[in-house]
């Protein structure tokens, strides 16, 4: 892990990857606001800006998914309707994952048309099919067997899905924002709740990252993803009542703590204004 000359030449401050599809073909609830969002990165000029690289993502293998998901399980996506853009979700985050990692970004923003944090080995709910961490991390272990990696899933939903699959690994830190609703930590040696109240705000919300930052730090993680929903936005669909603000401050924080090796991954968030300025601030920052 490592950084030789060599990799210094062509390396970028953030590889953003990205999709049409997502807005056309991705679960209802979340597509809508993938297009105003790409459109606001556009309009702010962060797209030509020297040092962002976009890349078109590209579907995740099969087998893969096998690895991480049982048959019935992956029968039940087939059926969904939602398969196809559930791979592509997923090899958008193992290409963002993996541009990072290598080396060749300093940090990666990945754009997704389904979300993966419901998704555990054996079911799925919530506009989740496939874990795209859980699916990056794997295919990152195969080629350096002993990375160590945090997760902060900032989605005020349950992250339940990653804490079946990765919450019992040594190597991984799970750091789970959560409005509560009796779910609680269980099992994996690294595992950290942090359950907030259903109108928390931004200060109460700000306390518990820095608590998350604290932990990941202490980790000393080779990759951290952040599990990125603006569903905690007051005018998105989820708890934790958010505002405006609070998105590009955040990631100015895990900028701080972490100035490279993060792999944002989109989750929860439904409304086209909440998106354009949340995810506006935070490629914003990372961009910078
Ligand atoms: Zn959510």
């Amino acid at each position: 892990m490592t950084d030789e000359p060599g990799e210094k030449k062509g390396r970028f401050k953030l590889a953003l990857i990205y999709h049409p599809d997502f807005a056309t073909r991705g679960y209802p609830a979340l597509r809508d606001r993938v297009a105003p969002a790409y459109d606001e990165l556009r309009a702010r000029g962060i797209l030509e800006r020297e040092g962002v690289e976009v890349l078109t993502a590209e579907p995740a293998g099969e087998e893969l998914a096998a690895r991480i998901h049982s048959a019935p399980h992956l029968r039940g996506v087939m059926n969904s309707g939602y398969y196809e853009i559930s791979l592509l979700s997923a090899g958008a985050v193992i290409q963002g994952a993996s541009e990072v990692a290598s080396g060749r970004a300093d940090n990666a923003f990945c754009f997704v048309g389904a979300a993966g944090h419901h998704a555990s080995a054996d079911g799925f709910w919530g506009f989740c099919y496939l874990n795209d961490v859980a699916m990056a991390v794997t295919h990152l272990r195969d080629s350096e067997p002993g990375m160590r990696f945090a997760i902060i899933d900032i989605d005020p939903h349950f992250g339940d899905g990653t804490r079946d699959i990765l919450g019992p690994d040594a190597d991984v830190l799970h750091v789970n924002f959560h409005s509560g609703y009796g779910m609680g930590s269980e099992g994996g040696p690294n595992n950290l709740d942090i359950a907030l109240p259903h109108q928390a705000g931004d200060d109460r919300f700000l306390a518990g990252v820095d608590e998350a930052l604290r932990a990941a730090g202490d980790f000393r993680p080779d990759l951290l993803f952040v599990i990125f929903g603006h569903d905690s936005h007051h005018d998105d669909y989820g708890a934790f009542e958010l505002s405006d603000d609070v998105y590009g401050v955040f990631a100015r924080e895990v900028r701080q703590s972490f100035p490279r090796r993060v792999c944002y991954v989109l989750s929860g968030g439904s409304n086209p204004r909440v998106a354009r300025r949340a995810i506006g601030d935070v490629v914003g920052e990372l961009a910078s």
